[in-house]
């Protein structure tokens, strides 16, 4: 691409990038955040308006002078696909400007083998792009397991092992691969309780943990996406074999794997079942249950500490089953969180805080880095050339 093209759409980008980060904000403001003149930013939102990627409403002016402009993404612009490969599920869905999603189908997990769950989601992907015709720029999808590029190396949990997904493509599309819990804690960072904060470390727990830290926005995932697997540092007790193949890993601490080992009850086929009866049963006045929860918070808390000594975040966001940990056992949570703290970070901790967006993280996630990719030089010349 030319050096003009590129030239010709930083500034679009720019004043796109900051509408979607801040909805409704008015022209003036916008162009004085980007340091530009009334006269360009109102040439650049004409320009951005008639490829259907930003609206402009009247909105209210603050007393005198005359009225303002009000600056949102447009829903009628491009759209990415978003696949979300869970535990026992699977969803197809499709995502716009605004941060709207739509779910467009939704199934059980076909069997335990990756090829019936592979043709159920390219059958779905392909129905979802012919419904919105030269919209759809990007797939991108979530899964629960440890991605490499476009391939999930190891999925312990679905009990998979290097699985291609690069023909979950919608046909020939840009396709982006990502680890859920690494997307949930983009989704945070940029839509959710971490909105905000510079570098932030999102930790879920579902069938073991795993988690990302954040930084400005971007995950750092490593050279191959495969990062983050907080869940196997050695955390937990030596003597338990994890099915990552290594001994005393994290994951086999704080979910409810090891809520049963604490229980004396033998291993759950579903321990994120096996956890959520547990802190139920807790609820409920049962002294074993609410001791096994105490133990996995207090095991959780120490994990964290050693990854706020390490990587320095602003802010720690807890999802999934570590959410209601922190509620019922937040004072064993916080006692061996502050304990494994250095001493330098105990006056003022760094906050641990439960994540708003539940379920959907991972989807939310997903669609942001595809529209990373959508919202650039190219993807603009290309919907531009379309439009
Ligand atoms: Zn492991």
């Amino acid at each position: 691409m030319s050096r003009a093209a590129v030239a010709r759409w930083q500034g679009a980008l720019d004043l796109l990038r900051l509408v979607r980060q801040q909805p409704g904000i008015t022209r003036a403001a916008a162009a004085q955040t980007l340091g530009l003149s009334s006269g360009s930013a109102t040439e650049i939102a004409a320009r951005l308006r008639d490829l259907r990627l930003l609206d402009e409403r009247p909105a209210a002016s603050g007393g005198r002078g005359r009225p303002t402009t009000a600056l949102h993404a447009s829903p009628e612009g491009p759209l990415v696909a978003v696949v979300d490969i869970r535990h026992a599920d699977w969803e197809v869905a499709v995502a716009d400007l605004t941060g709207g999603l739509v779910t467009r189908a939704r199934g059980r997990r076909p069997g335990t083998r990756p090829a019936p769950l592979l043709a159920a989601l390219r059958r779905a992907l392909d129905k979802t792009v012919q419904g919105y015709p030269h919209r759809v720029r990007a797939v991108s999808v979530a899964v629960a397991g440890t991605v490499r590029g476009h391939r999930l190396v190891q999925a312990s949990t679905l009990g998979w092992h290097e699985v291609d997904l690069s023909r979950l493509d919608g046909g020939s599309l840009p396709l982006l691969v990502g680890n859920d819990a690494s997307l949930a804690g983009v989704a945070e960072a940029r839509r959710g309780t971490a909105t905000g904060a510079r570098t932030v470390l999102h930790l879920i727990v579902e069938v073991g943990i795993g988690g990302v830290l954040v930084d400005r926005g971007t995950p750092l995932t490593g050279a191959t996406g495969a990062g983050g697997e907080f869940g196997h540092l050695p955390l937990g007790d030596p003597a338990v074999a994890c099915p990552c193949g290594a001994t005393g890993c994290w994951d086999m601490a704080v979910d409810g794997r090891a809520m049963a080992r604490y229980r004396r009850q033998p291993p759950p086929d579903d321990p994120w079942r096996y956890a959520t009866d547990t802190l139920a049963s807790a609820r409920a006045g049962s002294a074993g249950a609410a001791r096994a929860v105490r133990r996995c918070a207090a095991n959780l808390g120490r994990g964290v500490a050693g990854l706020v000594n390490a990587l320095d975040p602003d802010l720690v966001t807890l999802g999934g089953l570590a959410a209601p940990l922190l509620d019922q056992a937040g004072e064993q949570l916080t006692a061996s969180y502050t304990a494994g703290l250095m001493a330098f970070r105990r006056p003022v901790p760094t906050p641990l805080r439960p994540a708003s967006l539940g379920a959907r993280g991972p989807m939310i996630g997903a669609a942001e880095v595809a529209f990373d990719e959508v919202l650039s030089e190219r993807g603009l010349t290309d919907w531009a050339a379309r439009s």
